[in-house]
């Protein structure tokens, strides 16, 4: 059933409707300049009639905000091609929730979690050794492919692995946690390292930089009992959500495909339309690399998930059980018949019935929302709104820019934040130019920084898009 969209938004600018749900006490000002640069951004009707495709609809979520070369939080149905720049340059970027469910949110307090985060994640404590099948299983059949490949090791991180626990999560992946694609391209087959010796790997398992994060939290509210029910969650739980995508590598899907675009284009031609139809060659190759990307990055964040978890279960001294509640990509293009639908910084929110053969096929998509370190996640669940392409915001969205955060006056010091580099180190001391940048690089991701989570959720419920299920309080936070 699809709620009314009375109260979506809609715009007609510069050739282009978009339709638009908007954060509550959004400036005006901001939106419409944020919705300019998109119009911008978007191939005209020309341009897409002339390689045989058509832009059906493009509807903006309420964490829309300025990016390059397209704002985040956009999703756009095109019909006959792929528009590589509408889904950012992090393929497969996305969220990942897992619940510990032995564990207590007390337990956290502990000084020595922090140690053992810093150490898993920044001082070379995650010890991932995959061989070169594992990685090209990785690239071309995703996460299925992974658990496959990696049978039973001893070795490091995976022999932590619970393969059994591993294998039920899949059912909560977005698409089973695979993209499918034909082949590994050969042009990233240096990433997958085809040879047979384990490499003990630092790459996979990698947060990176920027909003990237990992993040402790405890369910401080349940909306929907019978959803979380579903989902494993109970007041309480202790949850870790991990935001993280294919590092480099979807970058280089889409640096080189642009690349070639340019070069294969014609005088006046619009080079960030490929078609299917006058581009077959090189729509197969890009959308074979992007799944390939989209593969990278659940398992860059399935091994995420499992570092952090090891780097809890040293700190408390006892073994953690754990179960997933969902990941899903929010930088992604999903091709159903002849159209291909584009998210940039925007999540699936699909709606009951549509996710066969998933916990949550009676209930609608889950659909994780993180706000920033002080405002904590909520997870809703999806509607399957047609009228905004079943489609939810993907965080809160930035309020300041980079350089406005940066000079912020105040931040919260309460916060619990985990960097690559220790202020508190004693070789540091003194170094009161390194210690600032640490200062300024805090106060970009402080949550004064970005909207305010409820005024990103409560209009995406009014709307139809979503409903709530659970809040989430964080209680540390990891910074790639
Ligand atoms: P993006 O995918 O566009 O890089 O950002 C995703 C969203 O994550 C942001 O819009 C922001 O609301 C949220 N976010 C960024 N940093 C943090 C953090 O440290 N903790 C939490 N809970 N959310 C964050
Ligand atoms: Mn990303
Ligand atoms: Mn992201």
């Amino acid at each position: 059933m699809n709620a009314p969209s009375s109260i979506g938004r809609t715009s007609d600018i510069a050739g282009h409707v978009i339709r638009s749900v908007v954060a509550r006490d959004e400036p005006e000002q901001s939106f419409t300049h944020s919705l300019t640069d998109l119009a911008r951004a978007l191939p005209t009707p020309e341009a897409m009639a002339e390689k045989n495709a058509l832009l059906r609809a493009v509807v903006t979520t309420p964490d829309f905000h300025p990016g390059k070369p397209v704002p985040v939080g956009v999703v756009a149905d095109v019909e006959g091609a792929v528009l590589p720049h509408m889904i950012g340059s992090d393929i497969g970027c996305g969220m990942r929730m897992v619940v510990l469910d032995n564990v207590a949110a007390e337990q956290l307090a502990t000084p020595l979690l922090d140690r053992h985060l810093r150490h898993i994640f920044f001082q070379g404590g995650r010890d991932i050794a995959l061989t070169g099948m594992d990685r090209h299983a990785i690239l071309r059949e995703g996460l299925p492919g992974l658990l496959g490949s990696l049978q039973q090791k001893s070795i490091g991180l995976l022999s932590k692995l619970d393969l059994s626990r591993a294998w039920a999560d899949l059912e909560r992946h977005s698409d089973n946690g695979v993209f499918a694609c034909e082949n590994v391209d050969a042009d990233f087959a240096d990433y997958a390292g085809i040879d047979d010796a384990h490499r003990r790997d630092a790459i996979l398992g990698t947060i990176g930089g920027g909003n990237h994060f990992v993040e402790l939290g405890f369910i401080d509210h349940i909306a929907d009992g019978t959803f979380a029910r579903a989902a494993g969650l109970k007041p309480g739980s202790v949850v870790l959500v991990v935001h993280s995508g294919s590092l480099d590598f979807g970058q280089r899907v889409g640096t080189v495909t642009g690349d070639r675009l340019k070069s294969d284009c014609k005088p006046g031609e619009d080079w960030r339309v490929l078609s299917r139809e006058t581009q077959p060659d090189l729509y197969k190759r890009y959308m074979n690399g992007h799944a390939n990307a989209v593969n990278a990055a659940f398992a860059n964040r399935f091994f995420i998930g499992l570092a952090a978890i090891e780097a809890v279960a040293r700190a408390l001294g006892q073994e953690v059980e754990h179960h997933l509640v969902y990941d899903a990509p929010h930088n992604t293009v999903w091709e159903s018949g002849n159209v291909v639908r584009h998210r940039k910084g925007a999540c699936p929110a699909r709606g009951v019935g549509t996710l066969a053969a998933s916990p949550y096929e009676w209930f609608g998509e889950p659909v994780i929302l993180p706000g920033s370190m002080g405002d904590g996640t909520w997870l809703l669940a999806g509607c399957g709104s047609t009228d905004f392409l079943e489609s939810a915001a993907h965080g809160a969205g930035r309020k300041l820019s980079r350089q406005e955060a940066r000079s912020q006056r105040d931040i919260a010091n309460a916060l619990r934040v985990i960097g690559p580099v220790d202020p508190q180190s004693p070789s540091l001391q003194g170094r009161q130019d390194i210690l600032a940048e640490i200062h300024a690089r805090l106060k970009e991701e402080a949550p004064a920084a970005y909207k305010p989570i409820d005024s990103v959720a409560e209009p995406m419920v009014d709307a139809g898009m979503v409903t709530k299920v659970a809040k989430i309080t964080p209680l540390v936070t990891v910074k790639g």
